[in-house]
């Protein structure tokens, strides 16, 4: 029918209209924030591989890796630094991470008083937790053992 999306849309608003109208008393009252909320980054330190994949997922060139090899060759996250300020919150880096190392926050309130302050180091800033001491593992690897047993 022509005019079909017209009539949708205003309907929508008049809904809108006449609820009723809730104002959030923020900062003493926090909101609720959807799972899918993209606020800050976290860093599962020991989860992390050092494989770069989120540093070249990023578009804006956020994400700055430092990294070394342990004496068996393999490499190990010695820092780990994101430039938020040019950040678009995109989630390419988080979706490219294959072992889950790398996370959103509900932490929205972003703002500092000095610029350099936005930025984050999560290397250094990581707080340890025994939920992040399992070893870490690509996603393929975690699903093939999945579906095995
Ligand atoms: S969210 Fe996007 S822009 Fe921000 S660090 Fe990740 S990939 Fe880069
Ligand atoms: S993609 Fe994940 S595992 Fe790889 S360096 Fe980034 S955070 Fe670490």
């Amino acid at each position: 029918m022509y005019g079909q999306g017209l009539i949708k849309g205003l309907s929508i608003t008049l809904k809108h209209f006449f609820e009723r109208k809730i104002t959030q008393q923020y900062p003493e009252e926090r909101p609720v924030l959807p799972d899918r909320f993209k606020g800050s980054l976290t860093l599962k330190v020991p989860k992390c591989i050092a494989c770069g994949l989120c540093a070249n997922s990023c578009p804006n060139n956020c994400i700055k890796i430092e990294s070394e090899k342990d004496e068996n060759n393999k490499k190990r996250l010695t820092g780990y630094k994101v430039m938020l300020e040019r950040c678009l919150f995109c989630g390419f880096c988080v979706e490219a991470c294959p072992t889950k190392a790398l996370l959103w926050t509900k932490d929205f309130e972003l703002t500092k008083y000095f610029r350099e302050d936005v930025n984050l180091d999560l290397f250094s800033s990581y707080v340890p937790s025994p939920d992040d001491e399992k070893p870490a593992k690509p996603a393929k690897e975690d699903e093939e053992s999945a579906q095995a047993s």
